[in-house]
């Protein structure tokens, strides 16, 4: 099925529930009508439905969508996005073990692999995601782990799927990839061999703003390892904000092709504009990674991130000026957002961190929403003008 048939139609195919909209279940806890059946409840392995840190029915509906979009067996929605790839990592490893990832990640990763795994004895190696033959090197023979993230926050830097998850094949090493960026609309890692999607599913996949949540995507015997864990560590989901990703994502490829031809726009029109250093877009002939995100994506994105010459005051001042787009973190919503990358990063990471990050100090990202395109291009050329 298409995928914007998917997103209608597969949760109800996977349920016998005959609303048309999904229940609602905020119970913590579930009553059994005897021993016997309470045995049946907790002996379940994934999905016990008994306590809702181990299983609850809505959030369960949630996963089984989301795994479809994903072409994976089965899923996991956990609390936030880095709630998805901080359990998925530590499920993975264990003292004296070694981590590939890149150079440039989203910030919370970015102080999971130099901070956390630091101090539980993983080493970690990050390397130029634009560069197969870099994870190759990197690889030592206790790596356990490759994780990437194509297109990169903040810098869209485009890995290629296909060959890092050959080079882990051959040497047995699990792959995990952070989709959130591209959704399954415009890429789909599994198809190129990744064996874990992880999500921020705040972003696109709920898609207006109004909810937390995280999902892991892959193989029902790894993700049934993900969820044991994920029980210990705590951050589970809850009925409410699986409720209002199984609302979000019945639009999910209507919101992500339309951000994603207003960000083309956008882009375009910054790249020609005078007081404009530098436009990141995957989208544009002029990125370094154009021919690889055409080759491994359907669609570019609504994310891109640009340099006003000036550098920080300048990008600072830009980002205030604007009327529209509100000066906020986070993306995926239908209303665009613009942010100082170093505004944020410098609060939780050293300025070494910033600069292997590849982060200028004039980067504005701006999460382009569902607004008219033309009224993001005269918004964002008042803001540079002044
Ligand atoms: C936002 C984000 C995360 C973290 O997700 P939360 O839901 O905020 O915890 C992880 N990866 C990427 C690429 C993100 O944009």
């Amino acid at each position: 099925m298409d995928l914007q048939s998917l997103v209608i139609h597969g949760d109800a195919a996977a349920h016998d529930d005959s609303g048309v909209a999904p229940a609602i279940h905020p119970s913590s806890t579930f009553r059994a009508r005897g021993a016997e059946e309470f045995a049946d409840m907790v002996s379940v392995p994934r999905h016990a439905r008994y306590y809702a840190r181990y299983g609850n029915p809505t959030v369960q509906r949630a996963e089984m969508l989301l795994a479809q979009l994903e072409a994976a067996p089965a899923a996991l929605l956990l609390a936030s996005g880095m709630g998805a790839v901080s359990t998925t990592v530590l499920a993975h490893v264990r003292q004296g073990d070694h981590v590939v990832a890149q150079s440039s990640h989203y910030m919370g990763t970015t102080r999971l692999l130099t901070d956390l795994l630091a101090r539980w004895g993983v080493a970690v190696s990050r390397v130029d995601q634009t560069d197969t033959g870099a994870f190759a090197a990197a690889v030592r023979p206790n790596t356990r782990l490759i994780l990437v993230e194509t297109p990169s926050n903040p810098t869209l830097a485009i890995t290629d799927l296909a060959g890092v998850a050959a080079l882990a094949r051959e040497r047995d090493i699990t792959t995990v990839a952070d989709n959130t960026f591209a959704t399954p609309v415009n890429c789909r890692p599994r198809d190129f061999g990744i064996d874990l999607v992880v999500h921020s599913a705040t972003k696109y996949l709920g898609g207006h703003s109004d909810l937390v949540a995280g999902v892991v995507c892959g193989e029902e015997a790894a993700v049934e390892r993900i969820w044991q864990d994920s029980i210990v560590l705590g951050a589970c989901s809850n009925a409410w904000d699986a409720f209002l990703l199984l609302r979000g994502l019945r639009t999910l490829p209507l919101r992500v092709e339309r951000a994603g031809a207003t960000a083309l726009a956008l882009a375009r029109f910054l790249e020609g504009h005078p007081a404009v250093a530098r436009v990141y877009y995957p989208g544009l002939e002029s990125h370094p990674g154009h021919a690889l995100a055409r080759a491994q994506m359907r669609g570019f994105g609504g994310v891109l991130a640009f340099e006003p010459k000036g550098g920080h005051r300048a990008a600072q001042q830009c980002v205030s000026r604007l009327q529209l787009a509100a000066n906020a973190v986070s993306l995926g919503g239908v209303e665009t957002l613009a942010v100082h990358v170093g505004s944020v990063w410098e609060g939780s990471l050293v300025p070494e961190q910033i600069e292997q990050a590849g982060v200028s100090p004039g980067l504005v990202r701006v999460a382009v929403g569902l607004e008219a395109a033309a009224d993001l291009v005269e918004d964002f050329g008042r803001a540079l003008e002044t």
